[in-house]
Parts: C-alpha cells; structure tokens; sequence
C-alpha cells in the first residue's frame, strides 16, 4: 500500500488534474494506492479573504467567491463533457451555491470564529477531491470520495486542531475494509468528536497523508509537489539551491519547521511512529527521483544539510537588572505568553545583559508585549523590569544538518560569512540537539543572508 499526497499546485486546473491521473494510474499498476490531495491552487487563500472580507461586512468577498466558482467550473468545464460531466457539474454547484449562502451569513452576522473559518475551509479539499473521483472514474478508473472530516478525529482546537491517532487510525482501518477502487482522500481537515469541522494547520494536508499512511501500515508516503525533492534551500530566494536525495526524519522536521514549506513539519510523526519513510516527488517531473526521509539514510559529506528561513517575525526583548538570578521569571514569562496562546519560536537568554528574548510571529508579537506588561506590571513597578520592547520586520535563519553534531567551527562560519556580508544578527539560538543553529535578522538582508550562507556551506 502507498498513500501518496498531491499538493495545491499539483491539482491547480485541469490539465494539471489530469497530469495527476495519469501519475496514479501508473502507479496503480505496481499496487494498491490511496490519494490525498489538497484544494486547487489559491483556493484555500480565496476562502480566508472571502471570510475576512464578510466578517467586515465588505462586498469585496463576492469576487473572490467567483474567483473560486470560475477555478472550480474551468477545471470541470476541462475535464469532463457535457454529458459526462453533467453530474459532477450539479455536485460542485449545488456545493458553490451553500459556500455562498455560509458567506453571506457570515456577512450578516459580522463575524467568523475559527471555527466557522474551518468549516468554510474545507470546502476547497472536499470540491478538489469529489472532481478527482470523478474524473477517475470517467476514466474507467474506479474510484471512491473520501471525506476527511468522518474519518480524522481531533480535539477542538479549530485552526490547528490536534489529532487523536487511536481514534482515527481505527476509522482509516474500518473504512479501507470495504473500499472499492481508489480513495481519493480531502487533505487538512478532520473532525471533533461531535462531528464539527476542524483543520490541522496551513499546508496541513501533507500530514494527513502521514496520519492514513501510518493507520494503514503503508510502505511508503510519497508528497507530490511542484519541485524535484527537499533542496538545500529555498528555491525561490536560494538560485543555486539543490536537491538533497536523501534526509533524516529529525534533519525534515527542522527543516519545515524552520521555513521549507515543502512539507509540513508534522508530517514526520506518525511516519517516525511506524517507521515509513516520506518521499517527495515532482508531479512536473515524475521521473526525477525526488528525496527519501527516512531513519537510516546516506550521510553526504557537507556539514549542513539546508538552510530554513522563517519570514515575519517579531523580537520581543525583556529587559531589567531585577531579572537576574531570580528563580522563576524565565518560567513566568514563558507562562503568560503561553497562556494567551501565542507560540514562542525561539528564546535566547543573555545574562549579562540581563535580558530575555523571544522571537514569535510578528502577528502575535504585539498581543505578546501587551500580555506581559500587564501580567509583570508589579515587575516593572518595581523596576526589577526595566523595559519590554518589540522589533519587527526580522526573520529567523536556521542552518540545519546532522554531521552539525560534534563538529567544531560552525558558528564561527555563519557569523563570519553574515558579518562579510554586513548582516546584522540580532539572536541566536542552539539546541542542544546540535542539529540547528538559528539566527534572528533583519528581513530586508533574507536573500544576501541566505545566499552567502549557501555558498559558504554548500558550494
Ligand atoms: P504543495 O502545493 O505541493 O503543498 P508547497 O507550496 O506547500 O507545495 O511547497 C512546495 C514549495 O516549497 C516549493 O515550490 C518551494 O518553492 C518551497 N520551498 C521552500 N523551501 C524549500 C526547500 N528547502 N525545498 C524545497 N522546496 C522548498
Ligand atoms: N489547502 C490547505 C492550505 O492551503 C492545506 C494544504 O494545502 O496542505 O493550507
Ligand atoms: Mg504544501
């Protein structure tokens, strides 16, 4: 068995769903296979804009809202003729036609939770994939709509819910018992208990295909992309970036989590609970091939593996001589950030200048400093905290690689090729998994940053 997972861009119209059917059916061939696929290209933005622009009572969200109706007829008006297509086309209608009725609810009543956000999310997952089925099954290829949403449980967390793993590999289990055909699974959306709506986080869908893969003890994962594996760095910014054929679990999960969007970070852990390895692959080049993340891989020889970057942060730096030696405050700050729910990336502590830093989304980094300077205002009153400031605009930079482990004059080599490039670092953070070196900068020096490092360590 092999889940394989096809991304945004895989299924952005419908030539490229078309491509994608053709990838499965030679798949097919070799054994049996269970798709996961994410909404079109765009379309899950589309639905956040359209939500956001309702809630504030903006008519705005009616172009968007035919923005995603004109994706999704193209694509069927591509795929099927008139004849074929007739019912496929009353599904997506009919469907169209309550995400708008959602959308004009949200409107009047000026407002959309998180979990209403969910729900109209999960429209683009369950569209894209009912237009796979049914052009599979045009094809002569049997194919059966799977619905995420009955099948993956999680808690309530809407947004970025967490998943219980007993519960939904035991209905990924029932419901393969009696499938017919090919799944075609909705990626990044599941479900509480009591059947509402939830998603596991943006770019989610690459973690569904892990939560199937391992509640169906399958033999492999392979994530579908628009690029030829994991690369050294980002392609977009990093031109010489390269492919790196073969990863470790741990070297994947830094990665993603510090920035390569390629997969998402917890995509890793149900494969690292049943040992399967990830593969990724191009849907635009299907006979490149790709990067395995696995426990066992090859070691290359360079020192660093990649090179992350994640954009948008904030810094916000607790200051004050009170703060020294005093049992506790590091706890009690990490305490009310977490108690406002905000996630705190990376910390560094400096005692000499008496002063904690922890860099976050900068979306939150606000919240964060008016959090504290309420919950400390004793603390500062008393001047054991001097001041609580903010900077924004930084991005963190992460180089990452197993051979990092144990070997010396690695951060010597990263300030020294940012400090030629006259980048300024304003924190800097090691785990003591040495796996990861993490610098805060500025976000206008991200290329100069992540391309000098790339030469420095990798060409
Ligand atoms: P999908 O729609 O298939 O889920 P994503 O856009 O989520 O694809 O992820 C693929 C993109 O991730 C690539 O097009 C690439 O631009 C970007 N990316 C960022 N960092 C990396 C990296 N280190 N390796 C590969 N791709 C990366
Ligand atoms: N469609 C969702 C998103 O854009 C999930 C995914 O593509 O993986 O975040
Ligand atoms: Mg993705």
């Amino acid at each position: 068995m092999k889940i394989m997972k096809f991304g945004g861009s895989s299924v952005a119209n419908g030539e490229r769903i078309k491509n994608v059917a053709g990838i499965i059916q030679d798949e097919m061939k070799k054994g049996h296979v269970g798709v996961v696929l994410s909404a079109m290209k765009g379309v899950t933005n589309l639905l956040i804009s359209a939500s956001e622009k309702a809630e504030k009572g903006n008519k705005g969200f009616l172009k968007d809202l035919e923005e995603i109706e004109s994706k999704h007829e193209e694509a069927v008006g591509y795929l099927f003729s008139a004849d074929s297509g007739k019912s496929i086309k009353e599904k997506i209608k009919n469907q169209l036609h309550e995400l708008r009725d959602v959308l004009h609810g949200v409107e009047l009543i000026k407002e959309c939770s998180k979990r209403s956000m969910d729900f109209i999310m999960s429209f683009g997952e369950k569209l894209s994939c009912q237009i796979m089925a049914a052009y599979l099954n045009s094809q002569k290829i049997e194919s059966q709509f799977i619905d995420s949403s009955k099948v993956v449980r999680t808690d309530n967390t809407h947004g970025n819910a967490s998943v219980n793993f007993e519960v939904s590999y035991s209905n990924i289990q029932e419901i393969f018992k009696s499938m017919k055909g090919i799944a075609v699974i909705t990626g990044f959306i599941a479900s509480t208990e009591d059947g509402i709506t939830t998603t596991l986080g943006r770019n989610g869908s690459d973690y569904t295909a892990a939560i199937y893969g391992a509640g169906l003890n399958s033999e492999i994962i392979e994530i579908w992309t628009d690029v030829d594996g994991v690369l050294s760095s980002d392609p977009r910014v990093v031109k010489s970036a390269f492919v790196v054929p073969e990863i470790s679990y741990e070297e994947a999960m830094e990665l993603s989590y510090f920035g390569a969007e390629v997969i998402h970070p917890y995509t890793m852990i149900p494969a690292v609970d049943k040992n399967i390895p990830i593969v990724i692959k191009n849907t635009l080049n299907p006979s490149a091939p790709g990067t395995v993340i696995a426990k066992d891989v090859k070691r290359h020889n360079n020192v660093i593996t990649g090179i992350a970057c994640i954009d948008d942060v904030a810094i916000v730096n607790i200051e004050g001589g009170g703060m020294m030696g005093i049992p506790g405050m590091a706890s009690r700050i990490l305490d009310e950030i977490a108690k406002a729910s905000i996630n705190i990336i990376m910390i560094s502590q400096a005692s000499s200048e008496h002063s904690i830093c922890l860099v976050m989304k900068q979306s939150e980094a606000l919240k964060a400093k008016e959090v504290l300077e309420s919950k400390l205002k004793d603390e500062i009153r008393h001047k054991m905290i001097h001041q609580i400031s903010l900077r924004t605009d930084h991005i963190i930079i992460a180089v990452i690689g197993e051979n990092m482990r144990g070997t010396p004059g690695i951060s010597g080599k990263l300030f020294s090729s940012l400090g030629e490039n006259e980048i300024n670092i304003y924190a800097i953070a090691q785990g003591s998994s040495e796996r990861n070196i993490s610098v805060v900068a500025l976000k206008k020096d991200k290329e100069k940053a992540l391309t000098s490092l790339h030469k420095a360590f990798l060409e």
